[in-house]
């Protein structure tokens, strides 16, 4: 290989808008056949906001956005930020809690004003109408979430991310590609179908509910099928996914942990751009052949 014309394809990567970690990267680049991407934040754009509130029969819903923006407050996660600000516009200021846990892929549990609260996908029992309303939110793709007080589902909270609108275009390049996309997210299974339907990847090719430590054993799997793996992410829950993939890309609008696993950074969180950074390197290899 001749460093001179990798080093040609690092500056045409730097005018779309990747970084490369080193020019070596884009050789591993060649034999890629299969795009993982997560969701939130890498297919959709992450910022939600908080949506509807169902509340079980005898609870209050300000109660209810109390205890769940008080837990909520302390997490950084996507849907923790949507809960909290969504309560605070709703119920005014929130307790403290008096103990917080967070527990990754799952929700937050802690202590507020004297009750265990949890905020998450936790298996619960739910009562009929507050089951519906969740089955009907996460069909349309929307994120929803039980809060539950000592034990007992006071209801559900649904919140609404928003689709990128570039993702579906970046799909079909990257088929065009010849690569073969999936989608892999901790959410809900309903949720993961509505988003790949509206974007273009097949269902049969929907990675969901997975818990964050077990995204690099789907890469994992995946590279046991014989299959090359490029995985695009953004969260500090892809990081080990993102380095153990072939080929690790990581959005710029995403957190430190996902840039640091990464091989290559797509500055301005553009899918499309994945597809640029594949066509890239292998021009800049033909080149060098
Ligand atoms: P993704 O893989 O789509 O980036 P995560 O693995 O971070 O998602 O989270 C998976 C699911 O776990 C979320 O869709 C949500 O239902 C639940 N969850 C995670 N963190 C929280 C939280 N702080 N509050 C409520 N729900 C949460
Ligand atoms: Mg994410």
């Amino acid at each position: 290989a001749t460093p001179t014309a990798l080093m040609v394809g690092t500056g045409r990567g730097a005018q779309l808008g990747i970084l490369i970690k080193g020019p070596e990267v884009l050789e591993s680049t060649r034999r890629v056949d299969t795009v993982v991407l997560d969701k939130t934040g890498t297919v959709t754009t992450g910022r939600m906001a908080l949506q509807g509130v169902h509340v079980a029969e005898g609870t209050d819903e300000k109660e209810l956005l109390r205890l769940a923006g008080a837990l909520e407050h302390a997490s950084e996660h996507p849907v923790a930020r949507a809960v909290a600000a969504g309560a605070q516009e709703r119920a005014g200021v929130l307790p403290v809690p008096e103990h917080f846990q967070n527990v990754p892929g799952l929700g937050v549990r802690g202590r507020v004003e004297g009750h265990e609260v949890t905020v998450g996908r936790f298996p619960d029992a739910l009562p009929d109408t507050v089951a519906r309303a969740k089955t009907e939110a996460e069909a349309e793709g929307h994120t929803a979430v039980v809060v539950t007080r000592d034990g007992e589902a006071l209801g559900v909270l649904t919140v609404a991310d928003t689709i990128k609108e570039t993702s579906a275009e970046a799909v079909r390049e990257l088929r065009a590609l010849g690569l073969r996309p999936v989608l892999l997210t901790g959410d809900n299974r309903a949720v993961a179908e509505a988003v790949a339907r509206a974007v273009g990847v097949d269902a049969g090719d929907v990675i969901a509910e997975v818990l964050p430590q077990e995204k690099v054993d789907v890469v994992r799997r995946l590279q046991n099928e014989g299959r090359t793996v490029a995985m695009v992410g953004d969260g500090v829950n892809d990081a080990a996914a993102l380095a153990t993939a072939d080929l690790g890309l990581a959005m710029g609008t995403g957190t430190d942990a996902a840039i640091e696993a990464s091989d290559l950074t797509l500055v301005r969180g553009d899918l499309r751009v994945a597809a640029d950074a594949i066509r890239l390197s292998r021009r800049t290899l033909a080149t060098i052949k």
